[in-house]
């Protein structure tokens, strides 16, 4: 049903070409480094996974509404979380709120091997069209991501899109040794974010970092 509007949307992506790259300037000059991030924001078309109505925004550093009140996170804050993520190629990534699809899609342009869980329904079948119809295969669930999803972990590393009230347990478990979570830690104004890196089967260091504002994570290990 949307697959037409994509088809339409795909023509335009050299049209948006010159702002994309406007828009890895400006993360760039907010401390992003990872060349292998910015590369991956030059190339991929956000304006896909926004509504038409917006398409004409989806190149300026705003989080934007997609539906079901929730929004598609800031691009600096996609970058940030990423490059906190140290992606290498082939790295099995858990993202928990798939949303709009487009920070899957970050992953999956970068080479990982992604999974996402997204607990609105109208959201998950929307990201799932979108991304297939750009050829990307990341593996999408409908459900509760505060419990993680235990089925295929360990993973090298976890990334959670909206603000926790504390670290949900179940997603420190399912790291790698090695890997890391990333998870905006704090009240529903503001969170920050958090990084955990699992040093051995009991050991965990965790840093946190800069201030960030999420939509709530809401789920059985976060808000009601
Ligand atoms: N990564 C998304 C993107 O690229 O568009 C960002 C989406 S938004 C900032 C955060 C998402 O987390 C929302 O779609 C929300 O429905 C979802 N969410 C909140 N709590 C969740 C939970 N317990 N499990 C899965 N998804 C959840």
């Amino acid at each position: 049903m949307i697959s037409g509007q994509i088809v339409n949307k795909k023509a335009t992506h050299r049209k948006f070409s010159s702002r994309r790259k406007k828009l890895v300037d400006q993360i760039r000059k907010k401390g992003i480094k990872d060349q292998r991030v910015l590369k991956a924001i030059q190339e991929t078309p956000r304006h896909i996974f926004v509504d038409t109505a917006l398409e004409n925004r989806a190149y300026e550093d705003s989080a934007l509404p997609i539906g079901s009140g929730q929004t598609i996170s800031q691009p600096y804050t996609v970058a940030a979380q990423t490059e906190l993520l140290e992606v290498e190629k082939g790295d099995k990534i858990l993202e928990i709120g798939t949303g709009s699809g487009y920070q899957s899609a970050i992953l999956c342009h970068m080479g990982a091997d992604v999974y996402s869980v997204e607990r609105h329904e109208a959201l998950y079948h929307k990201a799932r069209e979108i991304l297939q119809e750009l050829g990307y295969r990341p593996r999408l669930k409908y459900g509760d991501g505060t419990l993680g999803w235990s089925a295929y972990s360990p993973y090298d590393g976890i990334v959670v899109t909206a603000g926790a009230p504390v670290v949900p347990e179940e997603l420190i478990q399912q790291l790698n040794i090695g890997g890391v979570l990333i998870v905006p830690v704090g009240d529903q104004e503001v969170q920050t974010m958090t990084r955990i890196r699992r040093v051995s089967e009991d050991e965990y260091e965790e840093e946190q970092l800069k201030q960030f504002k999420f939509v709530p994570l809401i789920g059985e290990k976060g808000w009601e």
